[in-house]
């Protein structure tokens, strides 16, 4: 049993675990094997509707939009148990797991009741539009325009790197609106519609052939006033709030999102190293001791996350340190495993899921090392708030955006 869970919890979990175990096979890794992109959707929006039917999607969301109206503990013991049988929930996870919930807070309810149950039931998909040409880690100096005209607005510029907007119907977006104060207070946030006029999606592919992420371009587009979420000038809080949100779900899986540990113990015991057993080989059996060393810190990292909601505290910066070192450590993993397989690791199955094919991982985890926070931004997070560093020197601080000097 886990230390974190009371015996309510131990009994929510085997539940979950009861009704996954019953719909795997319907919709889990075996049955998406084979299937085309527009299939393995269609699977993923019928699972995200059942579980919606039986208060499993979207579990600490109220009941009266759809969600489960249960508690963080609750939705990470739902995910932990899913996450092993490769359900098709990716398309869904970045829209339900940070957009919805900034919908939820700033929304009117009319908003709320008309575009969150029917996104909670998978039939419609929402995307975060923050990244720009420009630059991604630094929020403050996004130049991505938005201006005034009359009850409406005129969004205009290029975002890019957005994840599953080809299949989105609607995103939020974080717009210049005034340059003429400082980078931070001249933000505004929207949700805004991709179906609408002047908005182009163009999907990006990735070296595995892959194509999770996408540019849009927006020309002239009109948006009502009323799909401003929060105040204007307040964009950068809220698109923070928003990357906060993601922080945090990021941190719980301690392979890195790659194979097991179990996986890659099989491959050394199978492949042979100068004609012996590679599982006898020095580098191979330091490189399993590390890769289990590193995922049990990253298990403790998890367990004090959760002992502290158990708590009812919010979980501190430890999110950074999980994705820091899961992913470096998967990419580790990955680099062994090929080594192991030789010419054979070339031959990958590009419709293999990460958590299965080495050489897949290998070549996702580059974009883990970057997305929802790169291995630097999360090295700063790790300098400041938790050793208490001294933040970067800021030379634009209080500067107006069109008086900071751009080489
Ligand atoms: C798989 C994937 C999915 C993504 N999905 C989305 C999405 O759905 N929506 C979205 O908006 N974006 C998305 N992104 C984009 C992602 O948010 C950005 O790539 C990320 O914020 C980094 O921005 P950048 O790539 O422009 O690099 P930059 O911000 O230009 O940084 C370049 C380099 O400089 C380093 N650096 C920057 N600032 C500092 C600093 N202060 N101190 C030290 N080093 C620094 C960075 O670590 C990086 O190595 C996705 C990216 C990936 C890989």
């Amino acid at each position: 049993m886990d230390a974190a869970l009371s015996p309510e919890l131990e009994a929510y979990r085997a539940a979950a675990r009861a009704f996954i175990a019953q719909h795997a096979p319907t919709y889990g890794r075996a049955a998406r094997k084979g299937l085309s992109e527009a299939q393995d959707l269609a699977l993923g929006r019928a699972w995200l509707a059942l579980k919606a039917a039986n208060g499993y999607a979207c579990i600490t969301l109220p009941r009266e939009y759809g969600g489960g109206g249960g508690t963080d503990l609750e939705q990470i013991l739902f995910v932990q148990e899913e996450a092993p049988h490769g359900f098709p929930t990716e398309y869904f996870a970045i829209g339900l797991g940070m957009p919805i919930p900034m919908l939820l807070r700033y929304g009117t309810e009319e908003q709320k009741q008309a575009l969150v149950p029917p996104a909670i039931r998978g039939e419609t998909i929402w995307c975060q539009i923050f990244s720009e040409p420009g630059g991604g880690s630094d929020v403050g100096a996004f130049r991505f325009k938005a201006r005034r005209d009359g009850d409406d607005w005129i969004l205009s510029g290029q975002k890019v790197w957005i994840s599953w907007a080809q299949h989105s119907d609607y995103g939020v977006i974080v717009t210049r609106t005034d340059t003429t104060v400082a980078k931070h207070k001249g933000l505004t946030y929207f949700f805004v519609d991709l179906k609408a006029p002047g908005v182009t999606v163009r999907p990006i592919r990735q070296l595995h052939g892959r194509t999770d992420f996408n540019e849009i371009f927006f020309d002239e587009v009109r948006v009502p006033d009323s799909c401003r979420l929060g105040p204007v000038g307040e964009g950068f809080r809220l698109a923070v709030e928003t990357l906060m949100i993601e922080r945090y779900t990021a941190a719980a899986d301690e392979t890195g999102g790659g194979p097991p540990l179990e996986a890659f113990t099989a491959l050394a015991k199978a492949a042979t190293h100068r004609g012996r057993p590679a599982i006898e080989d020095g580098r191979v059996r330091g490189g399993i001791a590390r890769a289990h060393a590193v995922q049990q810190a990253l298990i403790a990292i998890h367990q004090k996350s959760l002992l502290d909601l158990a708590a009812g505290r919010t979980p501190g910066p430890e999110g950074s340190i999980h994705k820091y070192a899961g992913a470096r450590e998967r990419k580790r993993l990955a680099v062994l495993a090929l080594d192991l397989l030789g010419p054979a690791g070339v031959a990958f199955d590009p419709a293999a899921g990460m958590k299965e094919d080495f050489a897949m991982s290998w070549m996702d985890v580059a974009t883990l090392r970057i997305a929802g926070g790169s291995d630097e931004m999360l090295l700063n997070t790790v300098a400041e708030k938790i050793l208490g560093l001294p933040q970067d020197y800021r030379p634009d601080k209080g500067v107006p955006f069109d008086q900071v000097p751009v080489g």
